[in-house]
Formats: structure tokens, C-alpha cells, sequence
């Protein structure tokens, strides 16, 4: 195993030095075997209690050499000049099997230069979280920072109430986010500023290094990956909660499972972050928001010196690139091999369905799907006529159409009253709801026998309607 830190090879403005703050008493909660071995942490061979030390920031894993990362961020749409890792460090980077590079960060390990009024800590809750939604996003083949694991500290975390403390070791392909560039971009410093555009497109597209305009280049593939990205997240009903543009990556990756959730009913309009109070975050707000998030990316590229117009062409792109992205992850989702520009009134129909209907999202296309070798009363009123129509237009037989319907429309998803249920049993002391949930999330598509409930959405009693980051 070799750590490196390739980012240390940044100008000193862009990170600082950090040791963890040791935990008093670590225990190990959870622990990503899979990708533990991909990353060939497995060779170092370590029980338990070593695997607890390292991954709370003890001990200093061998060949690791912390540092927390300057950033700053437009947060609810007000500029942060300086915000950065106030509660995370990068250990450094290992290499996956395929020689790919991933950050190994902790997150949780104690106060840096950036904390500001922060204590540095996590509470077990918001760790657990992240731990299954990050790794459910994964299984669902959505791009995501991965968790491999999961530390008790046994230090008290102060928030609204005493709360057990925790460290979450999350695996990402970089943490440079659209908040990295802006830190730089508005203290004008170009040569770091162009530093950092190097290293993002070695690191991520190194493809591009040679086009006339590099910087042009890197922004026109993060505004195409993001575009995707956002219609990824509504093809499963996931709200990210906190579009801030610090929690926004250049690699593409999902980043900050904060007040996240997958919304049970379907609604446009719907929010779950208690902080969220003007629901600039909303399911259906997110294209927009990711728009306005690129917008301050190329902002933050202007110093360099490329001319407006070639970054305002390239944004101008992003809602015709999300609208085709989530025109085909609804189509595939509705059983259409490819679904074109004329099908939108009926995805958009759909959608509006289920919203007047207040109809699970998740369990809907599952049930649509069904349809196809049921006959009797429809389900879904004169929708589902006009649907029979477009789908058995494509020459499949019914059998074909309803597996490919299930093999894009997930039956468990981490639902909030399910994830709160696992962070409760956790927070006093029982990790067994969440070791069971993890493991119904890692095959989101195939029908596990015995674990209905799973699948099930919330009674009225169990609906979570509001969610917390927790900081
Ligand atoms: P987040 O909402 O998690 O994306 O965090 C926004 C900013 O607040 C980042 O700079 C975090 O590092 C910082 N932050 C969040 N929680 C804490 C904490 N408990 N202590 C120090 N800094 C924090
Ligand atoms: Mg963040």
C-alpha cells in the first residue's frame, strides 16, 4: 500500500498540514471489505482494533500525511470566501486495481484551520447516513464518493443534544469542487488558479490537456457530468438537499450526503432539509441550481484569461444536456429502449400522475412495470392505455419490456423512515438495523424474499418529512 499526495504539489494556499485529533476510544462500526480490496487495504492484514485506530485518526495510517483543503462556496447563493475541510482530512491517495486515484478521507477527525466556529466532530447519526446513502447511490450506478468506514469514537458530539461521536472514511475520486476554483478566483491569484486547473484536468480528463483551450475544455466536461448527474439523482427520486457550490465536484461524483433524502410520494416541489426554508434545494430545482452552480465555475475560470463568450456557449448548454439525460433515464424507466423528443408528453404526463395522485415514486414504475402481464382494470387510468401503445411499438414481448423495467427501476432505496430507524438503533448502541439495511441497499434491483418491508414506503405514522445535516 502506498499512499501518496499528489496535491500537496499545489501552491500552500490550497490546503494546510493536520494531524487528527486522537479519539479515546475507537471502535470499529462498519467496514467496506469490497473496496477495502480494491484499494489494497486489505494487505495490511489488520484486525478490528487497528482498522479503528487508523480510520478515526489514532493512529497515522503508514505513509499517510494529512492535510484539510482550502475551498470556499456560494452557500444558499451567498458568496463564502473561505470555507474549506473545517472537519475532514485527506490522508492521501491510493490507487484502485484499474490504477485509478482515490482520495482516502476522514471525515470527523477533529478541528482544522477551517473549522471557524465548528468543533471539528461528526455525531454517529450523520455518519451512518452518509455510510448507507452513499453506498446505496452506488449500487443504483449513480456516481458517488464511496464510505469505507465507519469509526466510533467514544466522544461526546455536542448538537442539539449530547450524541455519540464518530468518523466517516469516505473514498472519492478528488474533493475538488466548483467552491476549490472560486477560493483561488477571488483572491486573483492566476498562477495557482492555473495550477489548479492543470492538476483537475490530469487528474480527471487529462484528454483535454492538448485542446486549444484547456480551461474551456475542463469546464465543458464538468458542466456535461454534472448535467448528467442531476438527471441521475431525480431518475430516483434522491434530493442532494445541499447544492451549495462547495459540495459540488469537478470529478462528476455525488459529494456531502448533509440533509439528502429519496423522496417517498412523488413531488416536484418537494424539500426535506430543515434548513432549506425557501426550497431553493427542491427535487425539481436541482437542473436550475446545478446551472447556477456552473455559472460560478466559469466565473471562477475567467481569470485565466479565456473569453467570455467560449464559457457562456458552453454553459448555454447544460438544460438541453440534463433534458436529454433525464428524458433517457425516464424513458429506460418507462420501458423505452430509447425514448425521443415526442415521448416527453408522455414522461411528463407521467410525472404528473403520480403528483396529482401523490403516488410513490419508487414503487410506481415497479407497479406500471406489472401491468404488462396483468389484464383488467388498469391501474393508472387512461395513462396506462396510451403507455401499452408506446411500449409494445418497440417489437419487444411484454416479459422482455417488464425486466428491462426492473432492471432500471430500483424496489429499495434508502428510504428516511428506514435510515432514521437505522440511526437510532445505532445512537443507542445496536448496529444491526443498519448492517441489515446496508446489505438489502447493496442489490437495490432484485426482489429479496423476506425483506418486503424494505420496499415498502411509510405508513403515515412512519413519514419522515424533515432532515438535518446534523453539524
Ligand atoms: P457542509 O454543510 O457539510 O458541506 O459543510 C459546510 C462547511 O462547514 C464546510 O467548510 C465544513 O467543513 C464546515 N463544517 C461543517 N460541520 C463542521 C463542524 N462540526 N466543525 C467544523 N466545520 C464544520
Ligand atoms: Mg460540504
Amino acid at each position: 500500500m502506498q499512499f501518496e499526495n499528489t496535491y500537496t504539489g499545489l501552491p500552500n494556499s490550497c490546503y494546510s498540514k493536520v494531524d487528527a485529533a486522537p479519539a479515546p476510544r475507537p471502535v470499529l462500526l462498519a467496514w467496506n471489505q469490497e473496496l477495502a480490496e480494491e484499494l489494497g487495504l486489505d494487505r495490511l492484514e489488520a484486525d478490528e482494533n487497528q482498522l479503528a485506530r487508523w480510520f478515526s485518526g489514532n493512529e497515522c495510517l503508514p505513509g499517510s500525511d494529512p492535510i484539510a483543503l482550502a475551498y470556499a462556496g456560494h452557500q444558499f447563493g451567498n458568496f463564502v470566501p473561505q470555507l474549506g475541510d473545517g472537519r475532514a482530512l485527506l490522508l492521501g491517495e491510493l490507487r484502485g486495481r484499474g490504477g485509478q486515484r482515490y482520495d482516502i478521507q476522514l471525515k470527523g477527525s477533529g478541528p482544522t484551520p477551517y473549522s471557524r466556529q465548528g468543533d471539528g466532530l461528526a455525531a454517529l447519526g450523520p455518519v451512518i447516513r452518509e455510510f448507507l446513502v452513499s453506498e446505496a447511490m452506488h449500487r443504483l450506478g449513480i456516481p458517488t464518493t464511496r464510505a469505507l468506514a465507519a469509526v466510533a469514537t467514544g466522544q461526546t458530539v455536542y448538537r442539539e443534544r449530547p450524541l455519540p461521536g464518530a468518523v466517516l472514511t469516505r473514498v472519492a475520486a478528488s474533493h475538488l469542487r466548483v467552491g476549490t476554483f472560486e477560493y483561488l478566483a477571488t483572491r486573483n491569484d492566476k498562477a495557482s488558479l492555473q495550477a489548479l486547473v492543470d492538476f483537475a484536468i490530469e487528474r480527471h480528463h487529462p484528454e483535454v490537456a492538448e485542446e486549444e483551450r484547456p480551461a474551456v475544455a475542463l469546464f465543458r466536461e464538468v458542466v456535461q457530468t454534472q448535467a448528467r448527474l442531476v438527471a441521475q439523482w431525480m431518475s430516483v427520486g434522491f434530493i442532494h438537499g445541499v447544492m451549495n457550490t462547495d459540495n459540488v465536484t469537478i470529478s462528476g461524483q455525488t459529494l456531502d450526503y448533509g440533509p439528502c433524502a429519496f423522496m417517498d410520494s412523488f413531488d416536484y416541489q418537494q424539500v426535506f432539509s430543515s434548513i432549506d426554508r425557501m426550497g431553493r434545494y427542491a427535487y425539481g430545482q436541482q437542473p436550475q441550481i446545478q446551472h447556477w452552480n456552473m455559472a460560478r465555475l466559469a466565473e471562477a475560470l475567467l481569470p485565466l484569461g479565456d473569453p467570455l463568450p467560449a464559457f457562456e456557449e458552453v454553459l448555454s448548454t447544460f438544460p438541453d444536456s440534463f433534458e436529454r439525460a433525464f428524458r433517457a433515464e425516464m424513458g429506460r424507466k418507462l420501458g423505452l429502449a430509447e425514448a425521443r423528443a415526442d415521448d416527453e408528453a408522455l414522461l411528463n404526463d407521467w410525472l404528473q400522475l403520480l403528483q396529482d395522485e401523490q403516488r410513490d415514486f419508487t414503487l410506481s414504475f415497479r407497479q406500471l412495470a406489472d401491468r404488462l402481464e396483468e389484464t383488467g382494470e388498469p391501474l393508472f387510468g387512461e395513462f396506462e392505455t396510451r403507455w401499452r401503445n408506446r411500449v409494445s411499438d418497440q417489437g419487444l414481448d411484454g416479459s422482455t419490456i417488464r425486466a428491462n423495467m426492473n432492471a432500471a427501476n430500483p424496489l429499495y432505496i434508502p428510504r428516511n423512515h428506514q435510515v432514521e430507524r437505522a440511526i437510532e438503533a445505532a445512537v443507542a448502541g445496536d448496529m444491526s438495523v443498519f448492517h441489515e439495511l446496508h446489505e438489502v441497499l447493496q442489490a437495490p434491483y432484485t426482489e429479496q424474499p423476506g425483506r418486503e418491508a424494505y420496499a415498502a414506503a411509510p405508513s403515515p405514522a412512519e413519514v419522515v418529512s424533515a432532515t438535518f445535516c446534523g453539524t
